[in-house]
């Protein structure tokens, strides 16, 4: 992990803002963090050291950009494009933008931004239900690769379900607040939000306690050097497995399912590879979004566990061979809690899988008898 802070200095904005931790450590060294500045380290992504090589490295990710600022600051709308721009040129180093203000995420975006630059991560943070409920449409508005949510300080409960039931998060981190005048947080906040997580099949992660922790009737006041470590303690972090977004996940996936004695079992017979020959791609696909709208989305779907015949259709072989057949393997192999629908996003995915496998098994279509 490593830092690139290209300017520094912050206005507060909100109310996580008012023990901002560079506002503290400003204090410190008589500095006022209300100035913006550019700093030293600016270009620092292009910087290169006496043999050419670059400071910055790819082993170093994630590069946490603007951490002693906010990176959609108005009072940096002038240096935004430049930052882009060294972005745009070391596509090896993944970003990470934590931010308060989504809302301005727009100004200044460059034009080949398209659907977002695959090595910037948008981070939002939100506090409270009120910031969650103002900053999340935003943020899922806008065209972003990879977003995660931040509740650090979080100051009470927040419900996030409906934004995370939409499949566009893919971390929500939570903390308390550390430093003097340090806010209260409490364990069944924390405890809620990765509830909705695992609910989501979201990635969760407790980054730290805070300075002020109630937990179990009791309020604790935790060190600065203990806050991380005693989160970790705690356990809750939950990674899913996930469903396959990328080719390289999907080739994974396939390893996967060719390791499973169970699952490689599975082939198409002859008459099937017919059926599919005559039928085609467009035929199969319609066929397979269809039977997981039906027999796989719902929050509990009917006879569930014994929805998917093994034969007689191609899509069912490939369900079964997939492990896209009931919630239970759904669950078990892609991290899909049971007891909620499927997001369209996740039905499109299992066509992708369905389709995938299908098109492997079939072979090209002189080879089907
Ligand atoms: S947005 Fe972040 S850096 Fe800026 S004042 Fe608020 S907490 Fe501090």
């Amino acid at each position: 992990m490593a830092i690139w802070n290209p300017w520094h200095g912050c206005k507060k904005y909100s109310p996580g803002c008012a023990n901002c931790y560079v506002y503290r450590r400003d204090n410190q060294f008589d500095r006022d963090s209300s100035q913006i500045k550019q700093t030293a380290s600016f270009s620092l992504p292009l910087q290169k050291d006496r043999q050419g090589y670059y400071r910055l490295t790819a082993g170093e990710n994630p590069i946490y950009t603007c951490m002693t600022s906010d990176f959609f600051l108005e009072e940096a709308d002038i240096w935004r494009p430049q930052a882009w721009d060294m972005m745009r040129q070391r596509q090896d180093l993944k970003f990470v933008i934590i931010t308060k203000r989504i809302h301005r995420f727009s100004v200044g975006l460059p034009q080949d931004w398209g659907e977002g630059y695959p090595n910037v991560t948008v981070v939002c943070t939100c506090e409270n239900q009120q910031t969650a409920d103002q900053r999340l449409p935003v943020f899922l508005s806008l065209p972003i690769r990879h977003r995660e949510i931040i509740h650090e300080p979080m100051l009470e409960e927040i419900q996030i379900r409906p934004y995370l039931e939409t499949g566009n998060i893919q971390q929500v981190t939570c903390g308390g607040e550390s430093g003097e005048g340090a806010r209260l947080c409490r364990y069944e906040w924390i405890r809620s939000t990765r509830q909705q997580c695992v609910d989501c099949g979201v990635a969760f992660s407790f980054h730290q306690t805070g300075a002020v922790f109630y937990k179990d009737g009791r309020t604790y006041r935790i060190p600065r050097q203990l806050q991380q470590s005693q989160a970790k303690k705690a356990g809750l972090d939950y990674r899913p497995p996930r469903l396959p977004k990328t080719t390289e996940q999907m080739e994974e996936l396939f390893q996967r399912l060719a390791a499973s004695e169970f699952r490689s079992r599975f082939s198409l017979t002859p008459a099937l590879k017919q059926y599919v020959l005559e039928k085609g791609e467009d035929t199969l696909r319609r066929h397979a979004k269809e039977l997981i709208r039906t027999r796989l989305a719902p929050a509990y779907p009917k006879n569930d566990g014994k929805q998917t015949p093994m034969k007689n259709h191609p899509v069912f072989v490939a369900q079964h061979a997939t492990a896209c057949c009931c919630r239970g393997c759904l669950e078990k192999w892609y991290g899909i809690p049971k007891g909620r629908p499927l997001t369209q996003q996740e039905q499109d995915i299992i066509v992708e899988i369905l389709w995938e496998w299908i098109r492997r098994k079939a072979g090209p279509a002189e080879e089907i008898p």
